[in-house]
């Protein structure tokens, strides 16, 4: 066995100068399974691109921040790209109030398009929600979903919130964040859903793990992450690491 990355963003410039060493790191330490994410129409072409270079999966979609420059024929281009056998999920996509750097009511439209298209073709979608948990909830709980819905991925908010998407059918996808001391609210979160549903994920280049704060993140350090988990549920390293890359291949295939 080994353990899954379901975040990362390999193809972006912060790995150009070593991307085959962050990749070769990530295979010599056990690293299974990865999800390589776009966030727009372009950059998921060249996403599925590295993908397809490292023997990985690619999600395809617009990242709320892109979503005023969606382009006309968005959707049309990611049914195309769905149809990629690597491609196995949708996004990322959601709801960024936090930075707004789309209008909120074009961040929602086109977070809906996507969830729709996805239940169409019953991808599971990749969700990015920061400081929008309400509306994001909102627009889920309403929507027809894809099964398994997919995961909500960097899940940063209480156990309240953690309960409602499990009950959705999402999984959270943690990361550095559950390392970080004054995060207690998420350690709580994560262990009040419990492991069945949870996804490893790095976010890589962003989000590092404690101990590489303020440096770059790579999918490599996953491990980091499975320690704090099996520190908080108090397993082997070997055990969270194969239950959660089992996680990842029950949502996004093998
Ligand atoms: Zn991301």
């Amino acid at each position: 066995m080994g353990y899954a990355d379901t975040h990362a963003h390999i193809h972006f410039p912060k790995f150009r100068n070593d991307v085959d060493d962050v990749v070769k790191r990530f295979k010599e330490t056990g690293g299974r399974f990865l999800l390589n994410i776009g966030v727009n129409v372009e950059d998921s072409k060249t996403a599925l691109r590295y993908a397809k270079r490292y023997g990985f999966k690619a999600a395809v979609g617009i990242h709320p921040h892109d979503s005023k420059n969606s382009g006309e024929h968005f959707l049309e281009e990611l049914q195309r790209l769905i149809e990629d056998e690597d491609v196995v999920a949708l996004g990322e996509c959601g709801l960024d109030y936090y930075r707004n750097i789309s209008p909120k009511d074009i961040q929602r439209d086109i977070f809906q398009s996507q969830i729709d298209l996805a239940a169409m073709f019953n991808i599971p979608l990749v969700v990015h929600i920061r400081d929008a948990y309400e509306d994001a909830y909102e627009i889920l709980s309403k929507s027809q979903l894809p099964d398994p819905p997919g995961v909500i991925h960097a899940f940063s908010a209480d156990k309240e919130w953690a309960l409602k998407f499990v009950k959705l059918g999402f999984f959270l996808g943690i990361g550095g964040p559950v390392t970080y001391p004054k995060n207690s609210y998420l350690r709580e979160a994560v262990k009040t859903v419990g492991l069945k549903n949870i996804l490893t994920e790095t976010d890589s280049p962003y989000l590092p793990p404690q101990r590489f704060r303020g440096r770059r993140n790579e999918p490599s350090y996953v491990r980091f992450v499975i320690e704090k988990l099996a520190e908080l549920f108090g397993m082997t390293y070997e055990e969270v690491s194969n239950i959660t890359l089992e996680n990842a291949l029950e949502v996004f295939g093998g």
